[in-house]
């Protein structure tokens, strides 16, 4: 028999408590639920300094070839995604982010700071997806930010994407 939606609630409850699944914490860094839509994001712990490691991301490698990706997915090299495991998952888009993301190990990735990062302060880091009908409208709040969560050479077809859509319904 299958869970029912109480007994799943009531069992994710006791993953999230007595693991702290999505709470993760250490010195470095600290997953926060903001609640709402605005859901969990990684804030540093403590300074970080242009060119510090923030975090490693661990994660399931799968291969680019027999998998269409998801919403987390990185891009590890020509052949393989990076598919991350908490905290690397929670950490948020922003077209003006703080952080780096690179090919740090043979099997894992880093986000590396590249500017002065005060304790307190979200990483970000920028996602540049590619143009799609998914993708979401960004709330990042820079002055720069371009509207949606993509590259910024995808704005164009984001455009077209949506207006199209607009004028098709
Ligand atoms: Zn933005």
């Amino acid at each position: 028999m299958g869970l029912t939606k109480k007994r799943r609630e009531m069992l994710q409850k006791k993953i999230e408590d007595d693991f702290g699944y999505r709470r993760y914490h250490d010195r470095d860094i600290e997953v926060i639920d903001r609640g709402g839509s605005k859901g969990c994001g990684v804030f540093a712990a403590r300074q970080f300094l242009p060119g510090e490691l923030i975090l490693e991301v661990r994660g399931q490698l799968l291969s680019q070839k027999d998998y269409e990706g998801s919403t987390y997915v990185m891009e590890f090299d020509d052949k393989w995604y990076l598919e991350p495991g908490v905290p690397a998952c929670y950490v948020n888009h922003s077209c003006s982010p703080n952080t780096e993301l690179m090919k740090i190990t043979k099997y894992t990735m880093g986000f590396v700071a590249f500017c002065n990062i005060e304790a307190g302060t979200e990483i970000t880091f920028d996602y540049q997806w590619e143009a799609a009908d998914w993708i979401p409208r960004c709330n990042c709040g820079a002055p720069n930010c371009r509207g949606w969560v993509v590259g910024e050479t995808e704005v164009k077809k984001m455009e077209k994407l949506t207006g199209k859509r607009k004028s098709g319904k």
